[in-house]
């Protein structure tokens, strides 16, 4: 149910917020620049991946059917800006000694386990690089035959000069490629002599033997140009042109913009209609970056392992936590934001605890009070409307928490049943739960799930016994063994219940 038909997005090549209207409806492709395996995962992937997984639950939520593909690069992204440098996998294998192979394996498990913690569901495909070698030799001799690439010495270089006397190469971006070209002269780097222009990036590198990854082609052994796997992945699995292309906004430029290039010169065609890209993070207002000592891994976050945090932030109070900045907003890590997230995280649970306990009773003289109609339908209303707002999570968030008022108020009763409609009860209940569950996937998360239930269940057994027996140095106790797991005892009117400490 979604009272507000249409969905906004901004979309970076037109710099506008435009109407999500897809190519072929109902299906929706859309393709996300997954990470490159050589180390573990951070906390700025987690944000990307985390924000395009909840595109991929609303639009599934809206009804589509979408094919959302997710790349793990496993060779040819350099650890050099311009097509120079060390690949970062092989680097990564020298270095601890095992093969390429079992360093993509390490990191790809570690990411696997990192993106099911915080809810992210699992891609339609995920394809890797190695997996599509043929592909995109195929790519790189398509190109050539167009004429929009040159070889040199092994190699075969994107010629952009060329390809942007007809094209515009930097549109995503924003950059002017003249004054690209003009820097040119000024600062030769190492292994640029090949090319012909500074500008242009290689699509196949030659390797020298030592390269521990490399394939035989028409041009001499070699590994592809990391640019090119998007193209070629992209749109072997989502066709020439696809709806949404995903991925952090340092992508943006060359990795998107040569991406673009190289579909252009293969096709003709223009491959994407949205490009969606989300910002970056700070901790305490600085980048994160290891020469400053503010680096916290995710693996940190969740154990409160880090000399940056006072307490262990759980995976979904992380997940909420991300939910309060817009996608395109840069966000900002710190202590006690993070603990705002998780009473704000808890508040969220306990409402949708008490509205799964909830029940519209089957005969009762309604009494209607129009004030909380009305606040009922609004709320239903902005939550969509948040999310239709280019994916304005926190206004929807704001929103749920309105209806969270409401269900507590009936769980309290302090609001009768008589006093709404079923339909209204219906409509609260079920977007507050399924627009939670379903579409920002945040969840319950009990440290021990079953058993720690049964914990809970057994402890408020116990206090209920202690209370009756008048027993309060045994209640006390028992309190702050409830603490001690996260949770309060609440005195119902006719019985006791619990909830998560907020
Ligand atoms: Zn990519």
């Amino acid at each position: 149910m979604n009272p507000e038909k249409d969905l906004l997005l901004y979309n970076t090549l037109t710099r506008k917020r435009e109407k999500f209207e897809p190519i072929d409806a109902p299906f929706v492709g859309m393709y996300v620049c997954g990470p490159t395996v050589y180390n573990d995962v951070h906390l700025g992937n987690c944000r990307t991946f985390t924000f395009f997984d909840v595109v991929y639950r609303y639009l599934s939520y809206l009804g589509y059917k979408v094919r959302y593909v997710r790349n793990i690069t496993d060779v040819g992204h350099l650890t050099g800006d311009s097509d120079e440098g060390d690949d970062k996998i092989s680097k990564q294998a020298r270095l601890e000694q095992i093969e390429p192979m079992e360093v993509v394996q390490r990191y790809t498990n570690g990411f696997h386990d990192v993106m099911l913690e915080l809810g992210n569901i699992p891609p339609s495909i995920e394809p890797t690089a190695t997996g599509h070698l043929i592909e995109q030799i195929e790519m790189v001799k398509q190109i050539l035959e167009n004429g929009f690439a040159y070889e040199s010495n092994g190699s075969v270089y994107f010629d952009v000069v060329k390809y942007n006397e007809s094209h515009n190469y930097g549109k995503l971006s924003g950059r002017n490629i003249e004054e690209q070209l003009e820097g040119q002269g000024t600062r030769k780097l190492d292994g640029q002599e090949e090319k012909k222009n500074n500008v242009d990036f290689a699509i196949w590198k030659n390797a020298d033997p030592s390269h521990l990854m490399q394939w035989d082609t028409e041009w001499g052994k070699g590994f592809p140009g990391w640019h090119l796997e998007c193209s070629v992945m992209s749109t072997k699995y989502l066709g020439e042109q696809f709806d949404i292309h995903g991925g952090g906004m340092d992508l943006q430029f060359p990795h998107h913009e040569c991406e673009i290039a190289q579909a252009v010169a293969t096709t003709g065609k223009e491959p994407v209609k949205y490009w969606l890209h989300s910002n970056m993070l700070t901790m305490n207002g600085t980048k994160m970056s290891k020469s400053l000592g503010n680096v916290i891994m995710p693996e940190e976050l969740f154990t409160g392992n880090s000399e940056l945090l006072t307490e262990a932030y759980s995976p979904m109070v992380f997940r909420f936590f991300m939910f309060q900045t817009h996608y395109r907003s840069t966000m900002d890590i710190t202590d006690d934001a993070l603990k705002a997230a998780k009473k704000g995280y808890f508040k969220l649970m306990n409402g949708i605890k008490n509205a799964k306990n909830l029940e519209y009773p089957s005969e009762v003289e309604l009494n209607i009070n129009q004030k909380h109609e009305d606040d009922i339908n609004k709320s239903v209303t902005s939550v969509f409307r948040g999310i239709n707002d280019d994916f304005n999570t926190a206004k929807s968030i704001a929103a749920l928490f309105n209806l969270v008022k409401k269900i507590n108020m009936l769980h309290a009763g302090q609001l009768d049943f008589s006093q709404i409609s079923k339909e209204s009860f219906d409509k609260l209940k079920s977007t507050l739960i399924d627009f939670t569950e379903q579409v920002l996937g945040i969840k319950e998360e009990l440290p021990q799930g079953e058993k720690m239930l049964q914990m809970i269940t057994t402890l408020v057994e116990m206090y209920k016994e202690a209370k009756e027996a008048r027993n309060y140095e045994k209640v006390d106790y028992l309190r702050s063994k409830a603490k001690e797991i996260g949770i309060v005892f609440k005195d119902m009117k006719d019985r006791i219940d619990w909830a998560y400490e907020e």
